[in-house]
């Protein structure tokens, strides 16, 4: 790594050498922690599910949540899935911490219709690398059926960069959907998306990234959200909106009866303990 470091430093000239070889020994030093970290992250016990609740934006009922993995590290205290997820992808470690998060979620999500929460949704997101992996199905099909948890009540999130895989992408979109498990574009409108491509997609829904409503009074931002709705809408697809902060923003989308939306204003992540006291008081 320093060999490389001291490469990168040359390579931008003389001058800089001492300020990129530091900087970029810092950050690879985080990185190889980072890693090393989460060997033992499973077995150690680091790792918690927060959930989000997914409303209808025109009731305001809560319909289901987003499962959001939480790393607490002994040394590196807590550390962000923005951080330690693509770093996990990079490893391959990501398929043992993605089986964690499934199979967590869907016994939490069993616990909830013991104790009468029926008819709410459990999202998962699920990286390309794992999506992709042989084992993906397997996994899903076990995280069901040890929890006994009918597969309709569970749906996957993944972002549009599975179409870079289009041929492989499609068959397990199928495989999932003759599970009945449901199926999501997260982030949708930011990577590489091609709409004719989405009206092939066997999808359920798609969830409109933060970015297009952070400035939805904007007349064109405004113009480009509700287009986006419109889309998903006359395509047969859940939409929900993402990233909302603010009453305000609500007011700017063009929404009927069946529009999602996710963010602040209704509540940030949450432990599961938080999660029933919301949905109680829903
Ligand atoms: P994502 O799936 O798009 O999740 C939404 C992110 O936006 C979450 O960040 C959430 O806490 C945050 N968020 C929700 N509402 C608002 C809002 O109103 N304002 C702002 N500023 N942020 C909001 P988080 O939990 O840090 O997760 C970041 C990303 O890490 C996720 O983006 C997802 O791509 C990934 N991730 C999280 N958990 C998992 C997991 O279990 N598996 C995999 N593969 N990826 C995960
Ligand atoms: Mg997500
Ligand atoms: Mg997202
Ligand atoms: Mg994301």
């Amino acid at each position: 790594y320093a060999d490389m470091s001291m490469y990168l430093a040359k390579s931008k000239g003389r001058n800089n050498f001492q300020f990129y070889s530091s900087e970029l020994n810092e950050a690879l030093l985080r990185t190889l922690e980072i890693e090393n970290e989460l060997k033992k992250a499973i077995k150690n016990d680091d790792f918690t599910l927060y959930y989000q609740p997914k409303v209808n934006l025109k009731t305001r009922e809560i319909v289901g949540m987003e499962a959001l993995l939480r790393w607490n590290n002994s040394r590196l205290g807590f550390v962000s899935p923005a951080e330690f997820i693509p770093i996990a992808e990079e490893t391959g470690q990501i398929v043992a911490i993605g089986e964690w998060v499934l199979k967590t979620a869907c016994k939490q999500m069993k616990e909830w219709q013991r104790a009468g929460f029926t008819s709410l949704r459990m999202s998962v997101n699920v990286s390309v690398f794992q999506f992709q992996h042989s084992d993906f199905i397997m996994t899903v099909k076990t995280a069901l059926e040890e929890n006994e948890l009918d597969a309709k009540y569970l749906e996957v999130e993944i972002t549009e960069s599975i179409m870079q895989n289009i041929v492989d992408s499609m068959r397990i979109l199928n495989e999932l959907k003759s599970i009945g498990v449901k199926t999501s574009i997260d982030d949708f409108g930011t990577g590489y998306s091609s709409l004719s491509v989405l009206k092939r997609l066997p999808i359920d829904a798609i969830k409109i990234d933060k970015s297009f409503v952070d400035d939805v009074a904007d007349k064109k931002d405004k113009s480009l959200v509700n287009a986006i709705i419109d889309i998903g809408v006359n395509l047969n697809l859940e939409v929900v909106v993402e990233g909302i902060e603010y009453e305000d923003q609500v007011s700017h989308l063009s929404i009927n009866n069946c529009i999602l939306g996710q963010g602040y204003l209704f509540s940030k992540p949450v432990p599961a303990s938080d999660f029933e006291k919301i949905f109680m008081n829903n």
